[in-house]
Formats: structure tokens, sequence, C-alpha cells
């Protein structure tokens, strides 16, 4: 029986994720088996609630406002467009909403207010609801989980040495204080990355190595390939192998065997063969709608025929965990402190990200 561990090595998930691949296929099927029904999928929409003008300097994203991309920044939605997405979103099979905002942190103020409306109408319709709004303080996690909240999402992205070569505009360690905000209320947390960034193998197991050591680990890991967007700073990188896919949601499997792995963005990049393998090796989730807050993503429909010949079942929402209570903003016992947190701002230089923002 797998037992959950917080211990792993670098070097034992280096080993695994090199594994003879049918070997490897193997051990996470069977980690799989022992924690979850192979054939239920839990299926997300993901909605941008608010895009682009980001202040940060992500490399892989076309929402930062320093990049030249062809994308359209949005204000952010009004709760009845939220609501009627929602309803969208339950009526073709989802159990989840994850609602995105291109924001570096949450700041106290009405927009919040906004959010955490509608995270009280999406919860009322009996769906999931995450968010992902960037940094917040533990007030602000407070808020969201009285609100009804089910999960935050705050993705590490890759490993703590590799991070420095993607983003300046803030530290790892503002990343794992955000996922620790959240953890000291009932939301659960949704936490991974992107490979393809240019990241080595020993990158991908550092990613791995840090979500694992989380105590408890998160409750959803979404691994995504990198979609190069043009005018980010990694518009260059080649795309995924579908075995460096298949062989990263194996070992999530195999060090994460409780958690949700979540097929992410770069979905279109792969073949409904590929995908299946992918589900065998462990994923148990997928993004469902025809764009990921702005880059593509399978149709819908695809999605569920892919299902049907498969055999997969979409997850009822709250089968892993309760139903949260919403409170209304009246009844509310947490008030906007409108906190000055210090994240951090290391501020090195990364010479493709300032070449993508014109600065050199
Ligand atoms: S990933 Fe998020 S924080 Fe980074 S630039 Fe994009 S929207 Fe901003």
């Amino acid at each position: 029986m797998n037992t959950i561990r917080h211990d792993w090595t670098k070097e034992e998930i280096i080993a695994l994720y090199n594994k003879p691949l049918m070997d490897l296929l193997y051990e996470a099927a069977t980690a799989h088996r022992q924690f979850h029904d192979p054939n239920v999928v839990q299926v997300s929409t993901l909605l941008s609630i608010k895009t682009g003008g980001c202040p940060e300097d992500c490399g892989y994203c076309p929402q930062a406002a320093r990049y030249h991309t062809d994308i359209e920044g949005n204000d952010l939605m009004t709760v009845s467009q939220v609501k009627a997405q929602a309803l969208r979103a339950k009526s073709s099979g989802s159990s989840r909403v994850c609602m995105g905002a291109a924001w570096r942190n949450v700041k106290d103020g009405p927009e919040f207010d906004q959010v955490l409306e509608m995270v009280r109408t999406i919860n009322k319709l009996d769906m999931e609801v995450c968010c992902t709004l960037g940094m917040i303080t533990e007030n602000q996690a407070q808020r969201l989980a009285e609100a009804g909240l089910y999960a935050y999402n705050h993705n590490l992205d890759t490993s703590e040495e590799y991070y420095k070569e993607v983003i300046s505009t803030r530290g790892y360690e503002d990343r794992l204080q955000t996922i620790d905000n959240v953890r000291k209320t009932n939301v659960t947390v949704c936490s991974g990355g992107i490979i393809g960034m240019g990241e080595s193998v020993e990158d991908r197991a550092g990613m791995l190595v840090a979500l694992a050591s989380l105590s408890p680990q998160p409750e959803s890991v979404p691994i995504n390939a990198l979609v190069a967007v043009d005018g980010t700073p990694l518009e260059d990188e080649k795309p995924v192998e579908i075995w460096d896919m298949i062989r990263m949601v194996a070992t999530t499997r195999i060090v994460m065997p409780l958690t949700q792995v979540r097929l992410s963005a770069g979905r279109t990049q792969m073949s409904r063969e590929g995908q299946a393998m992918c589900f065998f090796a462990g994923a148990n989730s997928i993004f469902a709608g025809d764009k990921l807050l702005t880059t593509p993503n399978p149709d819908v429909n695809e999605d569920m025929k892919m299902f049907e010949m498969l055999g997969l079942i979409p997850q009822k929402p709250f089968a892993k965990k309760s139903q949260p209570k919403t409170v209304e903003a009246e009844e509310s016992e947490f008030k906007a402190m409108g906190e000055k947190p210090k994240w951090t701002r290391p501020g090195h230089s990364i010479e493709r990200n300032l070449k993508a923002s014109g600065k050199i």
C-alpha cells in the first residue's frame, strides 16, 4: 500500500521519471487505483474574469502588460456575466469553475468584494469554486473561504532554482507564503507547474519535491505544457514531447497519490491517444472549454466524445470534500484590513524577458 511521503528527494524523483516507460506507467497506474476510481475524471472550466494588463513579468504569459502580444485586455467581469458563464459550464458537465484574474496580488476594495460575490454566487449553483488571483494574505484567504471558495490556485511553476530564469517580479517564497495563507483556512490548495520552459528534468523533479513536501500535499496539481505565445520571452520554445508529459504526469501521480492531477494547458497539441496514456498514468482532471484564460483548449464536445470513447465519467461536484457554506457579505466575520504586505521583488534581470519587453 502506498503511503503519503513528504520526504521525496530530487534524486529519487529523477530516478522515477527516467524509469523504463512501461515500469513507470505500471507503478503510476497502481498508485492511481489505490486512491481513485480510474474511470472518473474531474472537469473544470477556467474563466478569465479580468484579462491582461498584468504588472508581472512571467516569461510564459501573454497577459503581462510589458510583452507585445495580441491579448485584448478586459476589466473585471460583472457578477451576472460570471453567473451566466458558470451556468453554461455546469450544463456542459463541469463540476468546477476556476476564475482567474491577471493581478500581482489581491487588493482589498470594491473589485475584491465583487470577486467574493462571484464566489458566493457560484457556490450557490452547487459547483466547486476556485480562484487564481495572485498573492493573497491570510485575511483575504479567510474572506474567500467564508464566501464559499472550494480551492485556491497558486502554481509554483517550476523549481526554485529555475524560477529565477522565468520571473523576476516576485520570489518563490511569495508563492509558498500564499499557499501557507490558504492552508490556514478550509480552502483546498491547487498548485502545479509548467513544463517546456527550457527547464531540465532536475527542475521538474525539484518542483515535485517542493509540492510533495507540503503537508498536506496540494489537493490538486495542474501539469501544464507550455503554449509558446508570440511576443512572450518563451515564444521560441519547442513544443513539449508527449512522452515528457506522460512521464511528468506519472511521476506526479506516484509522489502525490491522493491529489487530483490535472491535464491543463497544452492539450490541443496532444492526440487523444496521448491524453489516454496520461489518464492511464494517473491524470484525473482536465480543463474544459475552448479557451484556457487566453490560450486555446479543445472544444467541450470533443472532450465529451473522448470521454465516451474511453469510458470516462465526469466527477460529481464535492466528491472529495463537502461543499463549503456561504456566509453573506453583511454577516461576514472578516473585514477588509487594507494590509500592504511586503511581497518580494527580487529585481534580478532576465535577458529574454527584457528583450521581449523592448528594454534591450
Ligand atoms: S501568469 Fe499571472 S501573474 Fe504572471 S504575468 Fe500572467 S497574469 Fe500576471
